[in-house]
């Protein structure tokens, strides 16, 4: 259900911008999924696709996901680094103090038209 009202904001973006932009046709979508997200891939295009069967822009759009790395920022030295997994010391300085700063659970990259 989580992922439904996800899909709901993400087509309202999408129309948002088929508006704007005078879109006819969305072939492909690129989602770039944060690596804390509790999101399965396959339920956003389930219902997607249940959502979008009556949009001539939106339906049969290719939904293409890659998984984000984890955003960590030190609250010692200030740097910022990517990684795999969560760590518990800062590349840099070693220090303690991180703050994992990844934002959005799901944030779309690019659209082909
Ligand atoms: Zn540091």
């Amino acid at each position: 259900m989580h992922e439904y009202s996800i899909t709901c904001s993400i087509i309202k973006i999408l129309n948002d911008l088929i508006r704007k932009h005078k879109i006819k046709k969305i072939k492909k979508i690129n989602f770039d999924l944060s690596p804390l997200a509790h999101i399965e891939p396959q339920s956003v295009e389930f219902y997607y696709n249940f959502l979008t069967k009556s949009s001539k822009v939106l339906k049969d759009a290719s939904l293409k996901f890659r998984k984000d790395k984890i955003k960590i920022e030190c609250s010692i030295c200030g740097k910022s680094f990517k990684s795999e997994n969560i760590v518990s010391n800062c590349v840099y300085c070693s220090g303690n103090k991180l703050r994992i700063i990844n934002s959005d659970d799901i944030k779309i990259m690019s659209i082909e038209t």
